[in-house]
């Protein structure tokens, strides 16, 4: 046998989870049934995929299940599962260590408030700490596919864990893993089969594969007016893949739980689009997207929300490939029928058939956001809280979709108050007004305040004030709006738009003063020019139209360009 200590980071997240989460303690469960479930997509897509595994079912690969087996009396609770199992080596690098680097960026977000850390545990995966809520020892016996030695993992939660080869009765006769905890004072309460019963309808009542029950059941007999006591085995959720149902058998409660146990969210999504394809390609997809921006959505590590399955059965989540990068906040499932099951990520890229999916799903996301945008303002108004940034994103990326984003995004102007969209800046549009016009460059303060909109101001035009890092490399892509010229104020053109055809020529006249103030400030400029867009202040510092401003440069590696 051998000890070993914990990973520091993994102590420190121990003692987090358990002090920060003790509110919630029940999670403990969703998050070892939702581990197994996992365990048990990769066992069944191998077992399809590789030959060797393939011939090992019904001989050391058992059928697909999950179960939680209750001992009242000694307040113990197993949970069990005949997926891929872990070996020596993944018990110490899956258990003992904290090998995603999301994790780091966890324990920095942690705010102490339940709920919302709660929230940040499904996020970065930390799931199987969340056990020493409840307990002070667990052991985990784990059997490898494929392989014949079990593995038992023992530890307090506390220091380290101890690992060993389990012999006899320990010893799995098949694959899977057994997670065996001893509750403790707090985990008492869920020594009792109604509790558990309750949590798994909870949580993972769509979990694709059966989950059954066994515990100490008791029933009233009528006949000696007493209730009596009998061990029984009970399949405790549905077991089905929800969205393969229809929507109209489906009710908003079922969308809203089907969405907390694929994301451990404890939020109600904003919306959902449930899409069943059918005729060249025939695939099913479910998007929902979450009411807070996921924490890791300004990350390059980011992980993908959908997990992509081929004909129910789970083939890989954390792709980058199924959604553009803009849309990396949506969550949720495609499930295809004509896809391979052995495709691979690398595949992913060139495939036709997921290319199409994901353009398809794109259009539909879109369009569906339109439509929730023109019919119910107020619905989408805490979705551009979250998303109107992401959405700018796509507008520089994704040139096949820039109109339907561009009427997506919201702006500041000089004129509304709040939020606006494009169509309502060109509808209060000057009648001689001859482009749409914006601002760049600094806070909103400093944008309102600047000397280049007293021009505008003057003429009554509003001006689209945008303040966010991005927008300056964003909306310099964008040349047109419809059939309207989107243009920078700074810009030669929009000067020239604004021209007070009323007022002399100046240029020659101020030429001696114009060289005077050149010489004056030396290389600090690149020119000295006369102009028109000036009403009450006496000049203004702009920059070179052509030159990206170095800026412009960062954000654009920021953004992978
Ligand atoms: P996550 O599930 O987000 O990866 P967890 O802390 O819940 O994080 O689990 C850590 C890792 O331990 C899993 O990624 C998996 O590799 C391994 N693991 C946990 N439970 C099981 C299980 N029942 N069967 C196989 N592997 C498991
Ligand atoms: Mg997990």
């Amino acid at each position: 046998m051998s000890k070993q200590q914990f990973q520091t980071e993994v102590s420190q997240l121990l003692q987090l989870i358990v002090h920060s989460l003790y509110s919630h303690p029940e999670i403990f469960l969703r998050e070892l049934i939702s581990n197994s479930s996992d365990a048990l997509d990769k066992l069944r897509h191998l077992t399809l995929t590789d030959d060797k595994l393939k011939s090992l079912v019904g001989n050391g690969i058992d059928a697909p299940r999950i179960d939680l087996t209750l001992d009242e009396e000694n307040k113990t609770l197993t949970i069990s599962d005949t997926g891929i199992g872990m070996n020596e080596e993944d018990l110490v690098a899956h258990l003992g260590t904290i090998a995603r680097s999301g994790t780091k960026n966890f324990l920095a977000q942690l705010s102490g408030d339940a709920k919302k850390d709660s929230n940040l545990i499904g996020q970065f995966g930390v799931g199987f700490y969340s056990v020493f809520m409840v307990s002070d020892k667990v052991e985990v016996l784990s059997r490898k596919a494929g392989e014949d030695k079990t593995f038992k993992w023992t530890s307090d939660g506390k220091t380290g864990f101890e690992l060993e080869e389990a012999t006899g009765d320990d010893a799995r006769p098949t694959a899977g893993t057994t997670v065996l905890i001893h509750l403790n004072e707090e985990g008492a309460q869920y020594a009792s089969g109604y509790r558990l019963q309750e949590i798994v309808k909870k949580y993972s009542n769509h979990i694709a594969f059966p989950i059954f029950l066994t515990y100490e059941k008791s029933d009233w007999n009528a006949e000696k007016k007493e209730s009596e006591k009998s061990r029984v085995t009970e399949q405790v959720n549905a077991a089905s893949a929800m969205w393969q149902r229809s929507r109209s058998e489906l009710t908003d409660e079922d969308y809203k739980e089907f969405y907390k146990s694929i994301t451990g969210d404890w939020e109600d999504p904003l919306f959902w689009f449930h899409t069943r394809a059918e005729g060249t390609l025939e695939y099913t997809t479910l998007f929902y997207i979450p009411s807070k921006a996921p924490m890791d959505l300004y990350q390059a590590d980011y992980k993908g929300g959908i997990k992509l399955y081929v004909k129910r059965v789970f083939i890989m989540d954390d792709s980058k490939e199924l959604l553009p990068p803009y849309l990396r906040f949506v969550r949720g499932i495609i499930d295809s029928e004509d896809l391979p099951l052995n495709v691979s990520r690398e595949i992913l890229q060139q495939n036709k058939v997921l290319t199409s999916i994901k353009t398809a799903s794109v259009k539909k996301i879109l369009s569906e956001l339109k439509t929730i945008a023109s019919n119910d303002p107020e619905k989408y108004a805490p979705f551009i809280a979250e998303y109107n940034r992401p959405l700018k994103e796509g507008i520089y990326g994704d040139f096949a979709n820039r109109d339907a984003l561009l009427d997506l995004v919201r702006f500041k102007t000089t004129k509304a108050d709040g939020l606006t969209s494009l169509a309502e800046v060109k509808g209060r549009m000057q009648p001689d007004q001859k482009a749409l016009y914006f601002i760049t460059g600094g806070s909103e303060s400093m944008l309102r305040n600047s000397p280049l909109l007293e021009i505008y101001k003057k003429k009554g035009i509003e001006v689209l004030l945008l303040d966010d890092d991005i927008d300056e490399i964003v909306f310099s892509s964008v040349p047109k709006y419809g059939d309207l010229d989107l243009k920078a104020v700074n810009s030669a053109t929009a000067s020239e738009d604004l021209k007070d055809e009323t007022a002399p020529e100046k240029s020659e006249e101020l030429k001696p003063l114009l060289e005077k103030i050149k010489a004056m400030l030396g290389d600090a400029v690149k020119d000295v020019r006369a102009s028109s867009r000036l009403a009450d202040s006496p000049s203004v510092i702009v920059s070179d139209e052509d030159e990206p401003s170095a800026r412009m440069r960062q954000m654009m590696r920021a953004m992978g360009q």
